[in-house]
């Protein structure tokens, strides 16, 4: 008799994390003493005073159904039209905005309600981490596409190269972790050219799942284009995470935008909820729901963390590195200055300096910096920087 303690499946996706997994376990015990902490887009200082404020005022009942099991809150969808109206200049219906557990909820929900076992899932790499164990999960299988390593733009010959009869689903992330790339409208029109006509030959519907968690994280004044505006069978995904810099306070939505033929849509709402309901619950909690009329108006401070990013930039360039500057999100991508990149992440490591290892989202010879760390931290780690690029040491 077989007697596993836990599925094969996930088993499978524990050893497929496994770069992942190792480095954490690692990193709980070094971050308490690190001098620079810059692996995740977490918080390194405390967190805005409005965003307190909010989460207080709505901690208190007005009635009865306060605290109810809650699915979408209607003020909280529209507080998200209201904002995208403004920000993009395109009106969503209050009943498209599905409110959810942050990008993570909104993506496993979006997945889940399109595909079947052994659809397949375009992801492009390097990806955030969690996509291929995500797609995985739902029973999908996760289908590789190498971004343009020069422009780090969508090769788009290459994803039409990548579908077949069973593909469902793209996901594109813009302003893309780890590469801080905002694919530019052409890049997103010739994909989308792309998609329409493989839809058509294979008389089934592509679906482009559009991760915007970064959409507010941009540098340079650069504007934004949605992949919404290029391809209506596009499902937005936003979390107020990185806006906040609050990823423990769950919230986000998915938004099927206007353009996308009214049947479909209904089809994918009645989808969505279904799919939230036994993913176990993905709607937020309700008081995050309540707030976020609030919520919509604060934002970390973006010219801040472009210092912090210039900083960094120019630090590590003048220090001989050599690296990519983002357009947008919290990243900056670092080569490593030796082939061994895991033991070069080692050896800051062990001077207090952690960074996050390219190894764990299909770059082994990079590393990622997140410029969300403190600028104390950022001063007190560039001579390390520094130093060790000058004596790095091989296993
Ligand atoms: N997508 C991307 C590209 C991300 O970087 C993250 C967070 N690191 C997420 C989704 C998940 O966001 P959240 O934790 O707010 O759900």
């Amino acid at each position: 008799m077989e007697n596993r303690a836990i599925s094969g499946l996930v088993s499978e996706l524990i050893s497929d994390h496994g770069p992942l997994l190792e480095f954490f376990g690692r990193y709980e015990e070094r971050a308490p003493t690190a001098i620079g902490d810059f692996v995740a887009g977490n918080p390194q200082e405390m967190p805005l005073p409005g965003f307190v404020a909010a989460l207080s005022k709505w901690l208190v009942p007005r009635s009865k159904d306060h605290f109810a099991y809650k699915m979408s809150v209607p003020e909280a969808r529209q507080a998200a039209v209201a904002s995208l109206a403004s920000a993009r200049g395109v009106r969503f219906a209050e009943e498209d905005i599905i409110m959810t557990s942050g990008a993570f909820g909104a993506l496993a929900a979006s997945m889940r309600a399109l595909c079947d076992t052994g659809d397949e899932v375009i992801y492009l790499s390097p990806p955030w981490f969690f996509y291929r164990g995500m797609i995985k999960n739902l029973g999908a299988t996760p289908v590789r596409v190498d971004v343009d390593r020069t422009t780090w733009d969508i090769d788009v010959p290459a994803v039409e190269r990548a579908i077949t009869p069973r593909t469902r689903a793209i996901i594109v992330n813009s302003p893309n972790n780890p590469t801080g790339r905002i694919y530019p409208r052409a890049n997103l029109d010739a994909l989308a050219r792309v998609l329409e006509a493989a839809s058509a030959r294979a008389g089934r519907r592509i679906y482009l799942i559009s991760d915007e968690a970064y959409s507010r994280i941009r540098y340079d004044k650069r504007g934004y284009e949605s992949p919404i505006g290029s391809y209506p069978w596009s499902l937005l995904i936003y979390t107020y995470g990185k806006q906040l810099l609050t990823p423990g306070e769950r919230i986000g939505y998915i938004a099927l935008p206007p353009v996308m033929p009214a049947a479909d849509r209904k089809a994918l709402r009645t989808a969505i909820t279904m799919s939230q309901l036994l993913l176990g619950w993905l709607w937020p909690n309700a008081v995050l729901q309540y707030a976020v009329g609030e919520l919509e108006g604060l934002s970390i401070d973006i010219a801040k963390l472009q210092r912090k990013r210039d900083r960094v930039v120019a630090g590590l360039r003048e220090a001989g590195y050599e690296l990519n500057v983002p357009e947008g999100a919290f990243y900056v991508l670092v080569k490593s200055p030796s082939a061994d990149a895991d033991s070069f992440v080692e050896q800051l490591a062990s001077q207090g300096v952690l960074v996050l290892p390219g190894a764990t989202f299909e770059m082994p010879r990079y590393f990622r910096i997140s410029v969300t760390a403190s600028d104390a931290m950022i001063e007190r780690s560039l001579p390390v920087f520094a130093a060790t690029i000058k004596s790095p040491v091989s296993a």
